[in-house]
């Protein structure tokens, strides 16, 4: 039972020790305690829904953080700063040893910074 429904139990109980019911005011606050009674339901409700609400907030905000750490992981340290990714390549042209990551080898013509000339990934 919630809180409010606990008090308008309480109050329903005061009523029927001092046995108040029979005369119209009787009546009246029967009625309200009935009033209040059905109040104190839909209060009870709406804190339960609320409650179950709540929970599922923390759920989405449970989901988000895996979410986000899954795709963290898989952008930023395997495709961005692992540093495996970056590949030695000795320039035929003046050998300079020059450092491209995959992604450039696996794009256009690769340029020595040294001396301009096209160099062609060795394949392994
Ligand atoms: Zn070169």
């Amino acid at each position: 039972m919630g809180y409010m429904k606990e008090k308008v139990a309480y109050l329903r109980g005061l009523a029927e020790g001092m046995e108040i019911g029979g005369d119209n005011k009787g009546k009246l606050l029967n009625l309200m305690l009935e009033t209040m009674d059905e109040m104190a339901t839909a209060l009870d409700d709406n804190e339960l829904a609320m409650q179950e609400f709540d929970e599922c907030i923390d759920d989405i905000y449970e989901e988000l953080d895996t979410l986000s750490d899954y795709v963290f992981d898989e952008d930023e340290d395997e495709d961005y700063f692992d540093e495996d990714d970056f590949v030695e390549v000795e320039c035929p042209h003046c050998g300079e040893t020059v450092y491209f990551d995959q992604e450039m080898l696996e794009g256009d013509d690769l340029i020595c910074p040294n001396c301009n000339e096209t160099i062609l990934p060795k394949e392994d």
